[in-house]
């Protein structure tokens, strides 16, 4: 494929157009993988409405917020889309046994690696032709994210429909058409990710949409998207 000139016309689309073009290209062999953030909703809301029954795959680490598995099963019902919940081959008993209590706070990539790349390596390589993600450019160290590229990590078609899109665009398109979305963005929780103190914080004022996710060390991504779009 010419990723400029798909790139080009992308960048006047707007998101459910690219969505169409997604599925009408990979049909089957598309997947969305979302943690249900707002870009992740607004995702599943337009391809309800293309009537497209992409599979929804979601990281379910073992150690999510009680809102966000709340928020799985709300958005299973609201949109009639099921969800495939990816787990990690150990539990977290089992990592611990391994590699000593709390491994995301002496080695938070590792812990990542574990819990996030490895599973989603498994599902998605071999399996599928594309990928939908929920990247902005808005977002700190993702300014340069393309809207659609070849991804060497998975060997297939990544596509970031909202890439162009702000959080202020997103939110307003939630309200306007009354998604579910998770109670913790009422609480200061721009980002959401694990739930625990080093992973997941409030965004601290000014510094950022991501700026409460592994608080106090340089990580950034959690792994699935390193090769990726550095900003
Ligand atoms: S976000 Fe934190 S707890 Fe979750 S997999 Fe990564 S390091 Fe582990």
């Amino acid at each position: 494929m010419d990723w400029d000139k798909l790139n080009a016309k992308f960048e006047q689309a707007d998101p459910k157009s690219i969505l169409r073009w997604a599925v009408g290209e990979f049909g089957e062999k598309l997947a969305i993988v979302t943690s249900f953030q707002p870009t992740g909703i607004a995702t599943l809301h337009m391809l309800t409405e293309l009537n497209a029954k992409v599979p929804v795959l979601t990281l379910d680490t073992g150690i999510l917020f009680p809102e966000t598995y709340q928020l799985m099963d709300e958005a299973e019902a609201f949109f009639g889309l099921p969800i495939t919940r990816i787990r990690p081959e150990l539990t977290l008993q089992e990592q611990a046994a391994q590699y000593g209590e709390a491994l995301w706070e002496r080695d938070p990539d590792k812990c990542c690696h574990i819990r996030k790349v490895v599973p989603l390596d498994k599902v998605l390589k071999g399996h599928y032709s594309a990928w939908v993600t929920g990247l902005r450019r808005d977002q700190t160290g993702r300014g340069n994210t393309p809207i659609v590229k070849w991804d060497d990590k998975y060997d297939m078609v990544k596509l970031s429909p909202f890439a162009n899109w702000t959080s202020e665009m997103l939110w307003i398109y939630i309200h306007a058409h009354e998604l579910p979305y998770n109670a913790l963005h009422e609480k200061g929780y721009p980002s959401i990710g694990c739930n625990t103190p080093v992973c997941t914080q409030p965004a601290k004022d000014g510094e950022g949409e991501r700026s409460g996710r592994w608080v106090n060390s340089d990580k950034v991504e959690c792994g699935i998207h390193v090769t990726a779009e550095k900003g």
